[in-house]
């Protein structure tokens, strides 16, 4: 790790890291350019009902289509983002974003679409995060209960800036909440009390391993803690037709993965709309 400390600090010793350090801050400036210059894009990947066979939800997933460096994940750059403070303007782009997306959906007939959205830790530091949500769902004149807020188990831990109660507020303020990649964390019971969420999204870990119709424990177990909560229950990352299977068998019928689509920009999420992507 280099620190940028003084102006002289830092020494051109190894040119190893220099060449990282270098190549970091080209990353850093190109990201503050990023907003102004439109290289984000949402892609979206739909959340399929596989009783109904339809599309129930969309999860928005943002992309930086680099003009040299072609298209990065937002795990490259997501984590640089928060480091230098530039998270919160990312993130509000990515609202305003999303729900423009959901209004035009609504507009040409999907009215009772789910949007999901990644919230950072960092969004929800922000003292008023409840209001930039509800101020723009409110804008694009949206039911809030139709755009849903992504938490992690890592931030129910760290309620230091209050997330329990912001994530109250969002509830009462009608909107939906998820906790993402849910069992990878330190899942305790006694957080589905005090974070009164909507639904659960079965990380894909756990996913992985179910071929067959064997039952999985921890899987079980999940769908029986969304029975006995009242939580919607989606399960992500699925790949292969057996495992979708085995998850319909347990009771979980909302699935998200490679199996039905890959994450893909505005008009062929559209076009899935029209037409659910076939298994
Ligand atoms: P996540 O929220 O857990 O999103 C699911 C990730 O799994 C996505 O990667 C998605 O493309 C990928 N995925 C979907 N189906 C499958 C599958 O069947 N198999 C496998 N192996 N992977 C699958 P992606 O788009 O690269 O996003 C990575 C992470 O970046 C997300 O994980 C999320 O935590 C974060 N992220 C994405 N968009 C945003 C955003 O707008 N804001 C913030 N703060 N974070 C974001
Ligand atoms: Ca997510
Ligand atoms: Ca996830
Ligand atoms: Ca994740």
């Amino acid at each position: 790790q280099v620190k940028r400390s003084g102006k002289n600090a830092f020494r051109f010793f190894d040119p190893e890291l220099n060449t990282h350090y270098r190549e970091r801050i080209t990353l850093e400036n190109d990201l503050r350019l990023a907003l102004e210059r439109s290289e984000f894009e949402l892609y979206y990947q739909p959340q399929i009902s596989l009783k109904g066979k339809r599309v129930v939800g969309m999860e928005a997933l943002l992309r930086w289509n680099h003009p040299t460096h072609g298209q990065i994940g937002p795990a490259t750059f997501i984590p640089v983002a928060e480091e230098i403070g530039m998270i919160g303007d990312i993130s509000h782009w990515v609202l305003e974003r999303a729900c423009g997306q959901l209004a035009q959906w609504r507009d040409a007939g999907f009215s009772d679409l789910r949007m999901s959205l990644n919230l950072s830790p960092h969004d929800f530091s922000r003292k008023d995060v409840v209001e930039m949500v509800t101020e723009c769902v409110e804008r694009h004149r949206l039911p809030s209960s139709q755009l849903e807020l992504e938490i992690t188990e890592s931030m129910m831990m760290q309620d230091s800036a209050g997330v329990a109660a912001k994530v109250r507020a969002m509830r009462d303020a009608g909107l939906s909440v998820a906790i993402d990649d849910f069992g990878t964390g330190y899942s305790a019971l006694a957080y589905l009390q005090k974070f009164p969420v909507s639904t659960l999204k079965i990380d894909r870990s756990f996913v992985r391993d179910l071929d067959g119709p064997s039952t999985n424990p921890i899987i079980s177990a999940i769908t029986g803690i969304a029975r006995g909560f009242g939580l919607q229950l989606i399960a992500e990352g699925v790949e292969r037709m057996e495992q979708a299977e085995t998850l319909r068998a347990l009771g979980c019928d909302i699935m998200q993965g490679y199996l039905f689509a890959h994450p893909a920009p505005a008009e062929q999420a559209t076009a899935w709309l029209n037409v659910a992507p076939e298994i």
